[in-house]
């Protein structure tokens, strides 16, 4: 499996690039700026951008989203909560359960609404490696709520139902978030400093 990071926009937005390495497809998700370097990465790893996934709509994260929807070509997917946000069309809208292929990967969407209303996760299921969290997760922490649109009660719920409890993802699964370093599923439950608030939850 190809996965690349690059670190972009002011606040340090962390943009990624998964595919499969036989057939080079890939996929570049949350082009927050930088799309120069963005581009420099998928040229030097010879894969062919075949979507662009927003993990939600805030301008960190979408930054670049013209310039490289532009350069690459590519279907545009995100969850149609978060369209105010964005403010460009996506060519698909997603919805939690969807699966979309990209080469012989399989990226499904959990809609995990709280820091934006669109806001989602994407984790592979061909290997159950890898959750992007996008601003859902991060390591010992979680997505600001205290945006007019944000709702802490909301990102519990989401936290719990989505990613801790759903059975489907393995323990040693990494954790890839919008920002900062990676962190695995075990870890978060064991040490995330917002662990008390989802499991007091009804
Ligand atoms: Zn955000």
């Amino acid at each position: 499996m190809i996965f690349e990071r690059i670190v972009v926009s002011l606040f340090g937005t962390n943009c990624y690039i998964i595919g499969d390495d036989q057939t080079r497809e890939a996929a570049l998700i949350d082009p927050g700026g930088e799309w120069q370097e963005i581009e420099a990465k998928v040229d030097r790893l010879k894969v062919t951008i075949k979507a662009i996934f927003l993990t939600h709509g805030h301008p960190d994260h979408t930054g670049a989203l013209v310039k490289t929807r532009k350069h690459f070509g590519a279907p545009l997917y995100y969850h149609k909560d978060d369209e105010f946000l964005v403010g460009h069309k996506a060519d698909k809208f997603l919805k939690d359960g969807d699966e979309v292929p990209i080469g012989g990967l399989r990226l499904k969407v959990f809609h995990t609404p709280g820091h934006s209303p669109g806001g989602i996760c994407l984790f592979e299921t061909t290997t159950k490696a890898i959750l992007f969290s996008g601003d859902t997760l991060f390591k010992d922490s979680i997505g600001r709520t205290d945006f007019p649109t944000g709702d802490f009660e909301a990102l519990m719920r989401s936290i719990r139902d989505k990613i801790m409890e759903n059975e489907d993802i393995p323990q040693d699964c990494l954790i890839a978030p919008g920002h900062m370093g990676t962190s695995t599923k075990q870890y978060e439950k064991q040490y995330n400093m917002f662990r008390g608030e989802w499991e007091k939850l009804d």
